[in-house]
């Protein structure tokens, strides 16, 4: 199913705030990625032509699995039907520019190919708030973290973006990565891992 959005969470691990240079958020930090950025496992990040110091970004994903509407912490979680390995892909240098010049960094995180997520599995047996995350790139690990580390937690974020945005089903909720960004090269090939969640391999063209 092609979400309608992917709400996105920025700075949500604090060791990655330090490593990007951002600030402790008091709120979650919000954006979107385009649903056409979304690939599966096994399909090829594309880097266009021109765009330098693309990173990966292992990140748990929910998935709405009914219309959601100011919702509260406690019913948050029942409003989320699956959840999914999701590689947040960014090209870095086109966000920093952005960011430095206080512009949207849309197309940055927007780019076609930058949304690898996994096939997407239901939650029951999962505790969401102590998974491992894990990204690799050619076989070397680089991004290694635990969802207990968040500082805003899956039902937090839930209930503060359907405040303020309406969930449909399908929609994808990004949750942040812990530490490890790292560019990302053509030839290159990246998996990402969340313990009972899954596994997502692809290679970068
Ligand atoms: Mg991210």
């Amino acid at each position: 199913m092609t979400p309608s959005k992917i709400v996105c969470i920025g700075w949500n691990y604090r060791p990655h705030i330090r490593e990007t240079d951002a600030e402790l958020p008091k709120v979650p930090v919000v954006f979107l990625k385009p649903p056409s950025c979304i690939i599966g496992d096994d399909d090829p990040i594309v880097i266009p032509e021109g765009v330098t110091n693309v990173q990966h970004e292992v990140e748990l994903a929910m998935i709405v699995g009914r219309r959601c509407s100011h919702v509260s912490e406690e019913e948050a979680m029942s409003f989320i039907s699956h959840v999914a390995v999701f590689n947040d892909v960014t090209a870095r240098d086109m966000q920093s520019d952005a960011r430095r010049t206080g512009n949207p960094w849309s197309v940055a995180k927007g780019m076609d190919t930058f949304g690898p997520m996994s096939e997407p599995v239901p939650p029951e047996g999962l505790d969401l708030s102590s998974l491992r995350l894990e990204l690799s790139v050619n076989g070397e690990v680089r991004q290694r973290g635990c969802t207990a580390d968040m500082i805003f937690e899956p039902s937090f974020i839930v209930s503060y973006i359907s405040k303020y945005m309406t969930l449909e089903p399908g929609d994808v909720i990004a949750t942040g990565t812990p530490e490890g960004v790292s560019e990302i090269r053509r030839g290159d090939a990246v998996e990402a891992r969340i313990e009972g969640v899954g596994r997502l391999r692809n290679p970068v063209v």
